[in-house]
């Protein structure tokens, strides 16, 4: 039998197992374009159903396009760069070409230049030790300089085949979905959702009669605040739009809450600068230390967000800050650009999820 995919996922269509990707009942069969039962209710229903890709599928995507010569192209999201790079992804993909591809600015204040973006992400990867060909700042979401990764991934492939990947919610579904809305006449979409976890499987868009660009599928990032919430507070944490910078001045024994979520204290310092970017849900007040465990749990009552259920079940980083302004990062959720020299901070949030402190994005 030839084999069937799924033209919103790239899986292998079978009706043997309901729990594996690419099923549909054997009624579906007969369809000219099938969907499988996945991405059917995720785009009809909007249901989300769980990814079966595990880290060592992911790896071995990862270890087959290191075998390639190709140009690869690596989706990252801004609002969460850290928590969104593929882990050892070098390491599998070293020797090919590296296109990156900087999403979701639109998240980002307007007012940051694109220019400063971009320099900034250069040099993030660099600490990463990782030297990419070029560097697009850009937002599938709002169709920004898709021309010119459209030039740039033509000029650098140099006729290869190409390989985007990038680990869920990064916005690759987004992307692929633009290219094949902007450059082919192909009518079908692949679907994207809210959930992280959409994409399966390879799925394949033509470039020219000898190469083809790929679309990997992502692994989620259980480290992001993303990967451990149910629906409701996904759209609730994800910005819609740009984030709104809240500024608070701090004096030290005074903390700051993000809803139930997370929570700063700042322990010793002086007055220190802290400016937030969250999603405009986020309930975020200071408060005097003192008071914070007690507050905390009573936020937690009234908002119930969050796998953490008590400040008890949080986990504590201390950091030391600098002379020069830093961001401290709590993955999937937002940052908070700190200006206070040679304060010290104590961020909570529940195990597992990472925190990160970065030189200043803004
Ligand atoms: P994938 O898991 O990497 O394939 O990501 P998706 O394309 O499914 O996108 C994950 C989520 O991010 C969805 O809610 C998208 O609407 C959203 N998203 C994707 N691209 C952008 C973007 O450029 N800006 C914003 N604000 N959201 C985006």
């Amino acid at each position: 039998m030839t084999e069937i995919r799924c033209y919103g996922c790239g899986a292998i269509i079978q009706c043997a197992d309901t729990k594996k990707p690419g099923y549909v009942p054997e009624s579906a069969l007969s369809k000219e374009k099938i969907l499988c039962q996945r991405c059917y209710k995720l785009m009809h229903y909007h249901q989300k159903m769980e990814s079966h890709l595990t880290k060592d599928d992911f790896l071995h995507v990862l270890q087959t396009v290191g075998e390639k010569d190709c140009l690869v192209v690596y989706i990252v999201d801004l609002f969460d760069f850290n928590g969104s790079l593929v882990p050892g992804l070098m390491r599998h993909i070293g020797y090919n070409d590296v296109l990156v591809l900087a999403n979701k600015r639109d998240i980002l204040p307007k007012s940051l230049k694109e220019h400063r973006l971009n320099t900034w992400v250069r040099r993030q990867f660099k600490e990463y030790g990782i030297k990419p060909l070029d560097v697009v700042i850009t937002s599938g979401k709002k169709n920004m300089n898709f021309d010119e990764i459209f030039d740039k991934i033509d000029e650098y492939r140099h006729g290869r085949d190409v390989y985007v990947v990038g680990i869920t919610n990064v916005g690759k579904s987004t992307f692929i979905n633009r290219m094949l809305k902007n450059y082919s006449d192909a009518s079908n979409l692949i679907t994207t959702s809210e959930f992280p976890g959409t994409t399966l499987d390879l799925i394949k868009i033509p470039l020219d009669d000898h190469s083809s660009l790929y679309d990997t599928p992502g692994i989620m990032n259980e480290h992001q605040y993303t990967s451990v919430v149910g629906e409701k507070d996904l759209a609730y944490i994800m910005p819609q739009g740009e984030v709104k910078p809240m500024i608070y001045q701090l004096n030290d024994d005074q903390s700051i809450f993000f809803s139930g979520l997370a929570r700063i204290d700042y322990t010793k310092g002086d007055k220190g600068n802290f400016i937030c970017y969250f999603s405009r849900n986020m309930q975020i007040h200071r408060t005097k230390t003192e008071k914070a465990d007690e507050l905390f749990n009573r936020h937690k009552q009234l908002q119930v967000y969050g796998p953490a259920s008590s400040m008890k079940e949080m986990k504590a980083y201390e950091f030391i800050l600098p002379e020069e302004k830093r961001d401290i990062v709590i993955s999937g959720l937002g940052f908070i650009c700190i200006h206070a020299p040679k304060g010290k901070i104590k961020v909570y949030v529940p195990e597992g999820i990472d925190v990160f402190m970065r030189e200043s994005l803004i």
